[in-house]
């Protein structure tokens, strides 16, 4: 779909009235994108860098009602979070998978097992599924034996989902584009055009890709959708609106498996501040969030981990896992997130609300906050907002999130759990991928480290998922970056050999791009300084 060439073209294409742009490529942009084509609006989306590089690549990627929701009694929340993940998970096999949990509840946890056992029971009606089961401390420990046992009082198991965010993102853009929406990536909206009675009526869109900078254009739109997450006061601030929105830092560990070993997801109460953390198998790897710190960075600076958010995560990994003895050194990667809640002012970050916002002001239809799993019921309110009629809008609501996908009958051969990834993550574009692979490409990059990442995902990505820089395609497209060892950095000349030819670089051009991907890990991948000495010598 956007093979080479795909940018001039569309460059070219993007002088004519849109219905809608929407600045922003992470899910909140996304799912408007997915929805506004699908209700035939002529919509164009823009994002500044490349799609998913906010948020929506570094959420801890759950699929999920949001027990927390419930905690603060917002019971319709939580069921529509439950449907969304229920469809999902009914959708999206493949590339959204259910999750089993385990939470255990060590003596001076602030929440009573009875009120969490309450809490699932509903989360459970909600999802029509009987899935959560009360367990003593030697169930847990027979379920997670790495799990310390030292005042622990017992838990219980219940069922949410996970995914790969930027997979989900890309996937939900790339159906946009299917049903006739333009989308660009490195398309920066600079500013916002606006008539002589302040209303705003399109963009002024500027080429970042690197090679163009020169390229730049105004674009016109009946209504223009601000979807830059924790960015939108920028946007805002243009028509001299106060900012309103708070920026809060969230940061993973990941550790290799053959490390931090978890069969399940394991949630507790960190034993400083009592807030939930959790340990997460996800490809291959295990994650540990998250924090949650007011971040002063203004973009474009790169979110990062603090030292005093690694000390954080890693006392609570070594109160609850002691038996693994992980320390510093184990860590394989970090990553950073920057969610936007509405300022009110709290002294606890962890205790604004997380709901998404939806502001029109001057014809500006600011959307943001809220999460990953509802992202369609954001496009949906957004929609709404922009008078879409009800009737229609209840049509659209029925319609299935992710389009229905299926292989042709000569792809019988291929291993179900194979078919089903490809099919999850590249959608209508699975065929295509495994119908150009070279020999021997179905194969995973490293299996031995429990990577199912396969080199023909890296072919196809390369030649047809709009990669501008190689950090896009191994931070977003497939996720090496995070699950192999130094940013996957000592692969880089096989990759190359898979990619180049795809991408159309020369040798110049590649080794540039290396150097930047090598730069970008080491500063925004890795740990902070000091510990990260160790993996920028490694590496
Ligand atoms: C640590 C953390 C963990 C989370 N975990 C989960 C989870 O497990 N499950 C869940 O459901 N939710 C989760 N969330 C919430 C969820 O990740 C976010 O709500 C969601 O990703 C926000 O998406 P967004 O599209 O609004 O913002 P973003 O993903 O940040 O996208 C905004 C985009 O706008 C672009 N942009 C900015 N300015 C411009 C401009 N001028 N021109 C063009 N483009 C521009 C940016 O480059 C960016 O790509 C988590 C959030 C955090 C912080």
């Amino acid at each position: 779909m956007w093979e080479n060439g795909w940018r001039d073209q569309v460059w070219g294409e993007l002088n004519r009235q849109w219905d809608i742009i929407i600045v922003g490529g992470g899910i909140t942009g996304a799912g408007i994108f997915r929805e506004a084509t699908r209700a035939g609006f002529r919509t164009l989306l823009l994002e500044g860098q490349d799609f998913s590089s906010g948020t929506s690549s570094r959420s801890s990627k759950l699929v999920h009602g949001g027990l927390r929701y419930l905690r603060h009694g917002q019971l319709k929340t939580t069921l529509a979070s439950v449907h969304e993940r229920e469809r999902l998970l009914d959708e999206g096999k493949g590339l959204i998978r259910p999750l089993a949990f385990l939470y255990a509840s060590y003596s001076g946890d602030k929440m009573p097992l009875w009120m969490l056992g309450a809490g699932l029971a509903l989360y459970d009606l909600f999802s029509l599924h009987w899935g959560h089961k009360r367990y003593d401390p030697h169930g847990l420990a027979r379920l997670t034996p790495d799990l310390s046992q030292s005042e622990l009082r017992g838990g219980y198991r219940y069922w949410d989902a996970q995914t790969d965010d930027a997979r989900l993102v890309l996937r939900v853009i790339q159906e946009g584009v299917n049903a006739g929406g333009v989308a660009l990536n490195y398309a920066r909206a600079e500013g916002l055009l606006q008539r002589a009675n302040g209303s705003v009526c399109g963009v002024k869109a500027r080429d970042v890709a690197g090679e163009c900078q020169a390229r730049a254009t105004e674009v016109e739109a009946k209504i223009v959708v601000n979807a830059t997450g924790a960015d939108a006061d920028r946007l805002r601030s243009q028509l001299d609106m106060g900012a309103r929105l708070r920026r809060l830092r969230g940061s993973h560990l990941i550790f290799p498996i053959s490390v931090f070993p978890l069969k399940r997801a394991v949630s507790f109460s960190h034993p400083v501040d009592g807030r939930p953390v959790f340990a997460l198998p996800w490809e291959g790897v295990t994650l540990f969030g998250t924090t949650d710190v007011d971040d002063k960075n203004e973009a474009p600076v790169e979110p990062k981990i603090s030292k005093a958010e690694l000390d954080y995560l890693m006392a609570a990994v070594t109160y609850a896992f002691p038996l693994l003895e992980i320390n510093e050194g184990d860590v394989q990667a970090t990553f950073s997130g920057i969610r936007s809640v509405v300022d009110s002012g709290k002294k606890n970050p962890s205790q604004e609300s997380r709901e998404h916002v939806i502001w029109s002001e001057s014809g500006l239809l600011t959307v943001s906050g809220g999460k990953l799993t509802t992202f369609r019921m954001m496009a949906l309110d957004a929609l709404r907002k922009l008078g879409v009629r009800p009737t229609r809008n209840q049509r659209i609501k029925h319609r299935p999130v992710l389009d229905p996908v299926e292989l042709p009958h000569e792809s019988s051969g291929l291993e179900p759990c194979l078919r089903q990834r490809l099919l999850g993550r590249y959608g209508r574009d699975a065929w295509s991928l495994i119908t150009t692979a070279a020999p021997g490409e179905l194969t995973p990059v490293d299996e031995a480290l429990g990577n199912r990442v396969l080199w023909a995902e890296l072919r196809w990505a390369a030649r047809a998922e709009g990669i501008v820089h190689l950090e896009d395609l191994l931070l977003r497209r497939v996720r090496l970056g995070l699950l192999l060892p130094q940013g996957a950095i000592p692969w880089l000349a096989q990759i190359r050999h898979v990619v180049l030819p795809e991408l159309g670089w020369d040798d110049q051009r590649w080794d540039v791009e290396a150097r930047a991907y090598a730069n970008q890990w080491r500063q925004n991948y890795s740990l902070p300084s000091p510990a990260k000495r160790h993996l920028v010598e490694a590496a």
